[in-house]
């Protein structure tokens, strides 16, 4: 026989939250099933390492699945399902519902951008018979982690009549690789006496091409010359052509599973590649909703979300003022009904490093989605701060379905800080709050996320755009 529970215990019972505890409350079938869904999920990564590969990638999954491009002069009708591709580099798609667009619509906002090492505008130069690579990096990315490991080269050259000529070498096993070199230890005393921060500095992340000169007497450069001859031949391009490229380097390898276990995914790009994914794959599961749904995959978020292809632009906002303006209705009005789970990764808890976080308000690998109520530095600034009423209906949606998260926020107060897109959603007027995946080692060239959290959050982005 049971033994009657103390005073204490019932009260304890009664008032006092639970541990969250681990992914393991899921079945182990549910388990299997995040396993599964990850394996798309790492073949998505593979097959988009920058934000116009995982546009491309999204929009040829759309067109197979009937949606058609947007076209702002129509009136649409529920069931139908369109997108629009800004500038190659940023995606809207959206399914119509059989509500009227005035109830609002439900966004989910992710970003398809990564932090990466961008050529420079006249990037090609030869010295001590090499030929390098001048860059300037792209988001926030510690430098040092950079160096000394093979990197593969995408991007695009816009050719002076206007042809685009699309580059990726590296990524097969039988293309050569690029790399970033670093001192070797015997000669660097003085280096070593730098802080982790300037370990390598900006200007250091050269690049090495090449260093086969082209066998002419009455040249100069000749290593430079024989790369811009391979250009030539691979391309059909001259070295002024760079003036009007768009190239970067990115971590050469592909997806692969992590621990004995096979319990995560390291990769380059999971933020926010994991959040464009799960959001996108739960969109689809959702094609006939009650409420239309806005999916908007953007660029920039890592360089601050400026630019015509980020969210501090006006393309989202205009999209929907478009598609409300096909009903004769005011899309402002509209978007003050929307409501919005920015999709964003966090940083999880990391026991070699347990000082930057509040370990009662961090995240953890394997205990589900993570939801922030706000981002930011300092006393909240930079950030939108979700409305209690609203992240009460979140959080009554996820326990509706049963799906795992957790309530964090990044690191100890004033430890940093950092934030996403959610503010210029908020700032337009829709509720938003902060809703994403936990990551390992987050901006390095290997991101580490957990197959049951990557599947919680799409549970999540489901939930919420399936709501009847
Ligand atoms: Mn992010
Ligand atoms: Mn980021």
């Amino acid at each position: 026989m049971a033994k009657d529970k103390t005073k204490g215990e019932i009260l304890q019972e009664k008032l006092a939250r639970k541990p969250q505890s681990s992914g393991i409350k899921m079945s182990e079938q549910e388990i299997a099933k995040a396993f599964d869904f990850c394996e798309g999920y790492k073949k998505f990564l593979d097959a988009g390492k920058t934000e116009r590969e995982c546009a491309q990638w999204a929009v040829e999954l759309l067109r197979e699945k009937g949606y058609t491009p947007f076209d702002p002069a129509k009136a649409y009708k529920p069931g139908d399902k369109i997108y629009l591709l800004n500038r190659g580099r940023a995606l809207i798609f959206a399914a119509i519902g059989k509500r009227p667009l005035g109830d609002g619509v439900k966004i989910i906002a992710s970003h398809i951008d990564s932090p990466r090492i961008d050529l420079k505008q006249s990037p090609l130069y030869e010295e001590a018979q090499l030929a390098m690579f001048k860059t300037h990096y792209y988001g926030g990315i510690r430098k040092y982690q950079w160096v000394a490991m093979p990197l593969a080269l995408h991007g695009v050259i816009v050719k002076k009549d206007g042809q685009v000529v699309n580059v990726t070498i590296g990524e097969d096993a039988s293309e050569p690789v690029f790399c970033i070199n670093d001192l070797l230890p015997h000669l660097a005393k003085e280096q070593d006496k730098r802080t982790l921060a300037e370990g390598i500095k900006g200007e250091e992340l050269n690049v090495l091409v090449g260093s086969l000169p082209f066998k002419d007497d009455k040249v100069s450069e000749k290593v430079k010359l024989n790369i811009l001859r391979l250009l030539s031949e691979k391309y059909d391009i001259i070295e002024e052509d760079f003036l009007s490229a768009e190239l970067c380097l990115v971590p050469a390898w592909g997806a692969r599973d992590i621990g004995l276990d096979r319990s995560m995914v390291g990769a380059y790009g999971h933020d926010d590649r994991v959040c464009a994914y799960t959001s996108l794959m739960a969109c689809l599961e959702a094609d006939t909703p009650a409420y239309t749904w806005v999916n908007v995959l953007a660029d920039k978020e890592e360089a601050g979300s400026d630019g015509n292809t980020g969210l501090a632009s006006r393309f989202l906002e205009n999209f929907i003022c478009a598609l409300a303006a096909g009903q004769k209705l005011d899309g402002h009005r509209v978007i003050e009904k929307s409501e919005c789970l920015s999709a964003d990764v966090s940083g999880a808890f990391d026991p070699t490093f347990p000082e930057v976080n509040d370990k009662r308000n961090s995240c953890y690998v394997g205990y589900g989605a993570v939801m922030s109520k706000y981002t930011g530095s300092r006393g909240k600034a930079g950030t939108s701060d979700a409305n209690a009423e609203f992240v009460g209906k979140i959080r009554a949606l996820f326990a509706e379905h049963g799906v795992d998260w957790q309530a964090s926020e990044l690191g100890k107060v004033d430890a940093g800080g950092g934030g996403t897109v959610a503010k210029f959603i908020a700032n337009l007027g829709a509720d938003v709050v902060d809703v994403g995946v936990p990551v390992l080692s987050m901006h390095s060239p290997l991101e580490i996320v957990g197959k049951t959290d990557v599947y919680s959050a799409y549970k999540g982005f489901l939930a919420f755009v399936d709501q009847s």
